[in-house]
């Protein structure tokens, strides 16, 4: 930007000096060598780093060490096979495998994978991110694509292997639809290079090269990178369910020493949605609280701890008044109330801590995996939404604005129910719903659920105020805790 503005201001003197009457001529031939020369050196610049970003790696990780993934560990050896036999596949005249697209979201283990198959075909393994091709000096990026799959080969021929593999992180960075980056055109050259590149590799050369490429975004790439000949096997890696978390919570707990109250499968169930990264970061945090209590093992309540942080961020030093603190017990305990008469057991923890951006929070023992509601399981989700503003209610006589984000859950759920016709209008074109009629049923829907959680909460009073003074003595309570006073307390 500031080039710019310094090459308009140039050439606006320049101009004026001609206009005024000066002989700009020798003036004019300077400008040109010195922009001249300025073009040269930024060139060299920027080619002197397009070796910049390259990683070589260490290809200790087996596909042993990767926790799930059962059906993307599958896929990617029998894709990995057409390397180790590749004498085999010159015979029978197969077209060699070029390339290798692993798609799915952050922290699921795509560079793990990466890494194994490296590992699995013996082969030289070399690593870059899509963004170390970002670069503002044109050819640079198309430089790099060559120097890459040239020191592919030399790393293999260095250690003395026959393959190299080539990990493309990021490659929606590099690769995404071509045109689609408008200010200028040093994606695409980039891009086009990488293609040149993956249709030069031939079964015929001495070192073979695989590509292995990631993304969380396989829907943004170009298609010409999704061709037969070039990234052709696509290998989804999703994140890990229950089993595949608890073997994910093994292999990072396998060198921690823990107690015998650890009981790893029960986290696994607690952790439904994290991915394999967000896994180690809970077995490590859980390390991390044991050293900090000077505890010899870890112990379950120091998982427990790193679970909510992982989930909710670090606990904040922030210290809420003594009122505050009241009315966040009263708040949670509303929420947790409702939970527990709704979905008997369903409530692990109660907490007043504040982290991140809640006050306070419920959790919930996430249920198997589910991808449809029915009409009563969202409407019970509504009513535990509404039940802590109804719980400050019936304690405090008041409101308070913590139930904002409450009310956002609740309307995006109502929004769900109507567009998926469970209101009374039937099934509708949400689109073409006037805002009176939107408003009308929206209400309806709330404050139908309102009364009926309201009900339970009045009814719940004493229980209600019990298990809030707890709270404000203790921070939090466990699931077991909270139903040993929902069946004592009248
Ligand atoms: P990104 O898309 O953000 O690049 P990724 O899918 O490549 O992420 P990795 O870099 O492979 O994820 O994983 C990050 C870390 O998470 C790993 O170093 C490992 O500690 C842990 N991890 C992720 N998935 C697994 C798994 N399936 N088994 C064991 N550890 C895992």
């Amino acid at each position: 930007m500031g080039i710019d503005i310094a090459l308009g201001t140039g050439i606006g003197i320049f101009f004026f000096l001609g206009v005024i009457g000066y002989n700009v001529f020798p003036l004019g031939l300077v400008g040109i060598g010195a922009f001249i020369i300025w073009k040269m050196v930024i060139q060299k610049q920027g080619l002197n780093t397009a070796g910049r970003g390259i990683q070589i790696s260490d290809t200790s990780v087996d596909f042993e060490d990767i926790g799930g993934q059962s059906a993307a560990k599958k896929e990617l050896k029998e894709a990995l096979d057409f390397l180790l036999y590749s004498e085999r596949m010159k015979e029978l005249g197969i077209r060699p495998l070029k390339g290798i697209l692993l798609s799915g979201p952050p922290g699921t283990g795509k560079t793990l994978l990466a890494k194994a198959a490296a590992r699995y075909t013996n082969s030289a393994f070399i690593a870059i991110s899509g963004s170390e091709f970002v670069e503002m000096y044109a050819g640079v990026g198309a430089e790099r694509v060559r120097k890459l799959f040239r020191r592919a080969k030399d790393l293999a021929r260095k250690e003395k292997k026959s393959s190299s593999i080539i990990f493309i992180d990021e490659i929606d960075i590099l690769g995404a639809k071509r045109g689609s980056n408008v200010s200028h055109h040093e994606y695409d050259q980039t891009l086009n290079q990488l293609l040149v590149e993956m249709d030069g590799l031939g079964i015929e050369q001495d070192i073979q090269i695989l590509v292995l490429a990631a993304t969380n975004r396989s829907e943004a790439l170009d298609q010409a990178l999704l061709r037969p000949g070039r990234f052709d096997r696509q290998v989804k890696v999703d994140l890990p369910d229950k089993e595949g978390r608890l073997a994910i919570l093994n292999i990072h707990t396998r060198n921690k020493p823990l107690a015998k109250d650890v009981d790893l499968g029960k986290i696994a169930q607690e952790t439904f949605s994290f991915s394999g990264a967000h896994l180690e970061s809970v077995s490590n945090e859980a390390a991390v609280f044991a050293l900090r209590d000077d505890a010899q093992k870890i112990e379950m309540r120091h998982f427990r701890e790193a679970v909510e942080k992982v989930l909710l961020g670090e606990k904040l030093d922030r210290k809420p008044t003594e009122e505050e603190l009241q009315r966040v017990a009263v708040h949670e305990s509303g929420h947790a109330l409702l939970a527990e008469s709704v979905h008997p057991h369903s409530v692990s923890q109660i907490s007043i801590r504040s982290r991140g951006n809640a006050l306070g929070y419920v959790r919930h023992y996430p249920k198997d995996d589910l991808y449809l509601y029915t009409q009563g399981m969202i409407e019970e989700q509504i009513m535990i939404a509404l039940a802590g503003a109804l719980a400050e209610e019936a304690i405090l006589g008041v409101r308070s604005t913590g139930s904002a984000g409450d009310y956002e859950q609740s309307l995006r759920l109502v929004e769900k129910m109507i567009a998926s016709g469970m209101s009374e209008l039937g099934i509708v074109d949400v689109n073409k719903l006037s805002a009176d009629q939107r408003v009308k049923v929206t209400h309806d829907i709330l404050n139908t659920l309102e009364a009926r959680t309201r009900e339970i909460i009045t009814q719940g009073k004493a229980v209600l105020r019990k298990v809030a003074d707890v709270l404000q003595v203790e921070e939090s309570i466990c699931g077991e805790k909270l139903r040993s006073y929902l069946n004592t307390v009248a």
